[in-house]
């Protein structure tokens, strides 16, 4: 939209003090250089915003589409940038439509994770010796060496359930299965 660099561009989420709900997060978008270059100004006008946030969910939707677009987690095509280096091995592109979705709509508008929670239980139970009845559920439940581990969706809001199962999510269960398998 704007024609610049991503550098010329600053982001970041900010806590929000409020009497009736405490802290909340904003995300902020802000111009790089100091007393600010126009660029947010201009994005800031409610029909340039609403073009941005279309703009933006057409771009991840074709992040989806295994024609155009197809990496387990970030390239540099999505997410990456030499900007973000430090942050490369946590970026996940499913995550990042998801968290729009979120903000959007109150939650995910498809199940970005299906392939990716399937190919990460399956490889939990050869790494492991866990079992599971059905690695392709919305929510599967691995029976592991201790407690039962039901696997949900990274921004779930129902984790460490103190029914029984263990909550593990998918991002971590793909990323670092070492981590949740010293959870359970
Ligand atoms: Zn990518």
């Amino acid at each position: 939209m704007l024609d610049v660099e991503v550098q010329e561009l600053d982001t970041g989420v900010r806590l929000v003090g409020s009497v009736t709900s405490g802290l909340q997060p904003e995300i902020f978008l802000a111009d790089t250089i100091e007393n600010g270059a126009g660029y947010v100004s201009y994005l800031a006008e409610p029909a340039h915003f609403d073009q941005l946030v279309r703009a933006l969910e057409e771009l991840v939707d074709s992040w989806a589409d295994s024609d155009r677009h197809s990496c387990g987690t970030s390239c540099y095509r999505c997410l990456r940038d030499p900007g973000n280096s430090p942050y490369h091995p946590l970026l996940d592109w499913r995550l990042a439509a998801d968290t729009l979705d979120v903000v959007r709509y109150g939650t995910p508008r498809v199940d970005r994770w299906a392939q990716t929670r399937r190919l990460a239980v399956e490889a939990a139970m050869r790494a492991f010796s866990w079992e599971c009845d059905d690695p392709g559920a919305d929510e599967p439940i691995l029976t592991t060496h201790r407690r039962p581990l039901r696997v949900v969706h990274p921004l779930a809001d129902h984790l460490n359930d103190p029914g029984g199962a263990v909550d593990g999510d998918v991002f971590n269960l793909n990323l670092r299965p070492g981590a949740v398998y010293l959870t359970v």
